[in-house]
């Protein structure tokens, strides 16, 4: 195959080892030894690798993502590169992911993938994840689809994937839609493609957004603490159809009337927000109040867009032409 994939190492499990010492599982491989743990690679394409980090993924930042993207969409720019891939660890990856699909605007294929299993583990995930992940990166249908989430031999849009379990290799899933395709040995077969990719592509970000999940008796405490500190920005998980209880209401009030804005989401697995509910709380008060009305991704994917976001506008009508999306 003509041209190569370029594969940023950043860490996570995919890129550790249990300490014999403390029995703990640490950083410990590099970007070199994941890549020569998966000999069929060579029959691949020519792999290049490119060290980013090697960090766990519950310490990856919004700043550190848009180093990423940066370097990431240097690289695809590059005439001879098919693809990228991101090593990563599970726990943030649809954060980066989404992140990464906001803000590449190449067309060429940004696949992601991790291990649930760290080096060494028995059956560890790893190095199919990588020799996937790469056969991905390298195959010309991948081209177009926003960044992609390669694992356990499927492939998933950034925008609809979650990981699902905390221990089980089968962790990443798309509810209520399914990958876009999968791996099957040296073929990748997409069965759909994802409509509406969005491209935010700020010079800087704004870090200092927060986000919030609600739940029965939820009151305007948190809210408060935000306001007084003056952030940014707040997402806000609300409940089933994006509706709040009272006490949370009246802090979310405050916040837009401090000029912050809020984005409302819903801590559903799926479905949108919606303003069909006009009691205290309901969205339809909400939105009168000046809420942004999420969408449909989540409050952690809001978040990362809010963050992008408000790194080119805090105009609320831009911000909310940019979340009225599926
Ligand atoms: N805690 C790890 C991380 O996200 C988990 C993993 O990679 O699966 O870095």
């Amino acid at each position: 195959m003509a041209g190569k994939v370029v594969v940023f190492t950043t860490g996570g499990t995919i890129a550790m080892r249990r300490d014999p010492e403390t029995g703990g599982i640490v950083p410990a491989v590099n970007g070199p030894e994941l890549i020569a743990a998966v000999p069929p690679l060579a029959g691949v394409c020519p792999v290049e690798v490119r060290e980013f980090s090697n960090m766990p993924s519950p310490h990856m930042t919004p700043a550190l993502m848009l180093e990423l993207g940066r370097q990431a969409e240097a690289a695809l720019a590059e005439a001879d590169v098919l693809g990228a891939v991101v090593t990563h660890g599970t726990d943030t990856l649809e954060e980066s992911a989404c992140f990464l699909d906001l803000y590449v605007r190449s067309d060429k294929a940004l696949c992601l993938t991790a291990a649930m299993r760290s080096a060494g583990e028995v059956s560890a995930d790893g190095p199919k994840n990588i020799l996937c992940a790469v056969r991905t990166a390298a195959c010309p249908e991948a081209a177009g689809k926003g960044a992609l989430v390669v694992m356990n031999e499927e492939i998933h849009a950034a925008r609809e994937v979650v990981k699902t379990h905390s221990a089980n290799p089968k962790t990443f899933a798309s509810p209520f839609w399914g990958p876009l395709g999968y791996v099957d040995e040296d073929r990748i077969i997409f069965r759909r493609a994802p409509l509406g990719l969005q491209k935010i592509h700020p010079e800087r970000i704004e870090e200092d957004v927060f986000l919030i999940k609600l739940a029965a008796g939820s009151d305007d405490f948190l809210f408060r603490c935000l306001v007084d500190k003056g952030v940014k920005g707040i997402v806000v998980e609300g409940l089933g159809r994006g509706n709040v209880p009272p006490g949370a209401f009246a802090g979310m009030k405050r916040a837009v009337a401090a000029g912050i804005p809020v984005v409302l989401t819903t801590r559903c697995l799926g479905g949108r927000v919606l303003d069909i509910y006009a009691y205290d709380g309901g969205v339809k008060q909400q939105l009168e109040a000046g809420v942004i009305p999420g969408g449909e991704i989540s409050g952690q994917k809001a978040r990362i867009k809010l963050i992008l976001a408000l790194g080119e506008s805090n105009d609320p009508e831009r911000l909310a032409e940019l979340f009225d999306t599926p």
